[in-house]
């Protein structure tokens, strides 16, 4: 992305009669005749009366009508920033905050964190200067914490309001309370066209403002019999497009990085066996953890001839519009976040998407021209497997965050807070325990001097515990790294298919016994103690980037040490200090051997090690994971060895003695006894 342009201005049309234009200048005029190209163009000073007119607005518009990239430019070119005020607009995805951020600013002519910015948890690009602000939907939330009128912003701008994340939820009912008292506020929820008579009711009846796109027609083709293995027919139809249709991108829906990965490996050998046979092929990924540079290129136009892939997650369904698509595959699936509130076991799991999502995907061939959607699976399969809508997030996830930060709000009447659609009630009583047996809340629900410096970390309420209880423990330094290296993701180790086993070896010499989070910080020192060095990582298979993220995710935390009244302070020699740590964030993530598995403490779940994990071949008796995955099984990812007699030192209230007996310890004894007299 380029940012060199720093010339401000944003008056499209001065300097037309230029005879002859710098490139800057020009690379600006074209940008601004695709500005004038967009649906919502024609719409301006409707749109613009209409926001003046209404406090709340609901827009409707086609993805890629303009709503995110040119609603915040009219209202700061109409005045709506006059005296420093900010235009915030909020997106459910990191990716689509960044880089919706940097094409504005692009348009407008300025560096990227001066007028324009955005925000995102870990990385604040904004200034002083910043008037307007693309941020995810868990920033703003997290802002009515020091600014609980947002008195700040004369605009707030909920967009992508359909995707029903669980923040964006939540902002509904905190901005629809302010909106009462500030009526200066003006309030825009955008959406896609999914929806909006919701929004509208919820927000008192607000009128809706509908922008017509402009939509091509999309042929829907249906595989006859369901595919196999989606990702070899993903890779394959790729192939058949390329070979046998006429011009156009392609764009496919995987459902995370590690299929996302896979694919393009798949494409780019596959080509590469092909090789002048045919033509030239562009493949490029786009997920969540994508670094950033190259996140751009799936921007850039397509050199004549050749054609372009874009494999994406469902971020590229609504968020992010990719100019130029005219073949769209869809594979049926996405990753969703499942949460069984009886048992509190989150998990991420690959299941069917909705048909309203398929049929977004579909959209997203037909906006240049008319196109084709390849679904990978049978008409019978969209038609009665999948569900009409996917489930708002609200009622699929844990709620502890979102409760520890509505109680710091001074919110405390949760049951009857103004939710769009309600958590499920045992979902919200299971959030209220979990936090009072972290000692956030106490036996009436309120909010804690604890559970007050828990809510000032952005991160969710056990890693937040786990480094408060870190203090405790005098191993402050050790557990921020391990919280910032759990923070980014699974994505240190670096595999790649052609040198798996040097990179397994790789990763093995950090093993140290304990368990991952142990691994983790090693890798962390050792980088450390490299400098920080780029080619450390490249000889030791640890990718760069992420360590990179690590550090400056441990240094914001570390800033907040200050205000949490946490010393930092290092306990180099002794693990048990950090895993007593670790304990006393996750005590209710435990989990017990058994039969050559594990079961979970409360609910005697079965439940695995993960095979990358370093404690996959030990099995020690106790063990607390970070997390829950579903793939082929329920594996726990990354885990520690740990004392059960730990468990009631760190959670007392929550564990009883007899619970954590070790059946299996009052049976080893008398093994090794036998084998003693045998010996004897
Ligand atoms: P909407 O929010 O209605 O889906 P956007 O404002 O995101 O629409 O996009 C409008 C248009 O702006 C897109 O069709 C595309 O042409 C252009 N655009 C948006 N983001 C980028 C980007 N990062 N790079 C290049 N063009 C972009
Ligand atoms: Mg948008």
């Amino acid at each position: 992305v380029s940012t060199a342009i720093t010339m401000k201005g944003t008056q499209a049309d001065k300097d037309q009669e230029e005879p002859s234009l710098s490139q800057a200048e020009q690379k600006k005029q074209s940008m601004q005749e695709v500005r004038r190209s967009l649906p919502i163009f024609a719409y301006r000073e409707d749109l613009l009366s209409a926001i003046q007119q209404h406090q709340i607005l609901v827009i409707e518009g086609e993805t890629g009508s303009g709503k995110t990239t040119q609603i915040p430019q009219y209202l700061l070119e109409t005045g709506y920033s006059e005296g420093g005020m900010k235009i915030g607009c909020t997106q459910p995805r990191r990716v689509a905050a960044m880089s919706v951020a940097a094409r504005v600013a692009q348009e407008m002519g300025v560096k990227l964190g001066n007028e324009v910015g955005y925000s995102i948890r870990f990385e604040d690009c904004t200034s002083e200067r910043t008037v307007l602000k693309y941020m995810t939907d868990g920033m703003l939330l997290r802002e009515f914490l020091t600014e609980p009128d947002l008195a700040s912003y004369s605009v707030v701008i909920i967009d992508e309001a359909h995707e029903r994340t669980l923040h964006t939820d939540i902002l509904f009912g905190l901005i629809k309370d302010i909106a009462r008292f500030r009526p200066d506020l003006k309030v825009l929820v955008a959406s896609a066209t999914l929806d909006t008579e919701r929004f509208s009711c919820f927000f008192d009846d607000a009128p809706v403002f509908r922008i017509p796109g402009r939509r091509f027609p999309v042929d829907i083709f249906y595989t006859k019999a369901p595919e196999a293995d989606y990702l070899e027919a993903c890779v394959v139809s790729v192939l058949q497009i390329h070979v046998t249709q006429s011009p156009g991108d392609v764009l496919v829906f995987l459902t995370g990085q590690e299929e996302i990965e896979t694919c393009c490996e798949l494409l780019q050998e596959r080509c590469r066996r092909l090789g002048s046979k045919i033509a030239e092929l562009l493949v490029l990924p786009i997920y969540a953890n994508l670094p950033s540079d190259m996140q751009a290129k799936i921007f850039s136009p397509t050199p004549p001839g050749a054609r372009k892939v874009v494999v994406a997650t469902n971020i590229a369904e609504t968020s992010l519009t990719i100019d130029g698509i005219i073949y769209v595959i869809d594979p049926g699936f996405c990753k969703q976040k499942s949460y069984n509130a009886r048992t509190g076991m989150e998990s991420l799991i690959v299941t069917p998407c909705s048909r309203a999502s398929a049929n977004q995907r579909a959209g997203r061939a037909g906006r240049v021209a008319a196109g084709k959607c390849f679904r990978l699976y049978t008409a019978w399969a969209f038609k009665h497997e999948m569900e009409e809508s996917t489930v708002p997030e609200i009622q699929r996830t844990n709620l502890g965050n979102v409760v520890l930060l509505l109680k710091s709000l001074g919110i405390n009447d949760l049951i009857h807070f103004d939710f769009m659609d309600p958590p499920p009630h045992e979902t919200l009583v299971l959030a209220l325990e979990q936090l009072y047996a972290l000692g956030a809340l106490n036996h009436l629900g309120e909010l804690t001097k604890l559970g007050r410096r828990m809510a000032e970390l952005p991160v969710d309420p056990m890693l937040s515990k786990m480094i408060l209880a870190s203090e405790q423990y005098k191993c402050s330094e050790e557990v921020l790294t391990i919280a910032a290296m759990l923070s980014v993701n699974n994505s240190i180790f670096y595999r790649p298919k052609d040198k798996m086993v040097h990179a397994d070896n790789a990763r093995m010499n950090f093993v140290v016994p304990g368990g991952d989070h142990l691994v983790l910080l090693n890798v962390y020192t050792q980088w450390m103690e490299s400098g920080f060095s780029t080619q450390w990582c490249y000889e030791n298979f640890i990718q760069f980037r992420s360590m990179r993220r690590a550090r400056d995710v441990r240094e914001q935390l570390e800033g907040l040490m200050d205000r949490i009244e946490v010393e930092v302070v290092s306990s180099p020699e002794d693990s048990v200090p950090i895993r007593k740590a670790v304990t006393a964030g996750y005590f209710y993530h435990t989990s017990r051997l058994s039969k050559g598995g594990y079961k979970t403490v409360k609910h005697q779940q079965t439940v695995y090690t993960h095979p990358n994990s370093s404690l996959f071949e030990e099995l020690p008796r106790w063990l607390i994971y970070h997390e829950l995955v579903f793939t082929t099984k329920e594996f726990m990812r990354q885990v520690i060895e740990i004392d059960s007699a730990w468990l009631l030192e760190v959670a007392p209230h929550y564990y009883k003695s007899k619970e954590l007996e070790d059946s299996s310890s009052k049976k080893m004894p008398r093994k090794q006894g036998k084998a003693k007299e045998e010996l004897g």
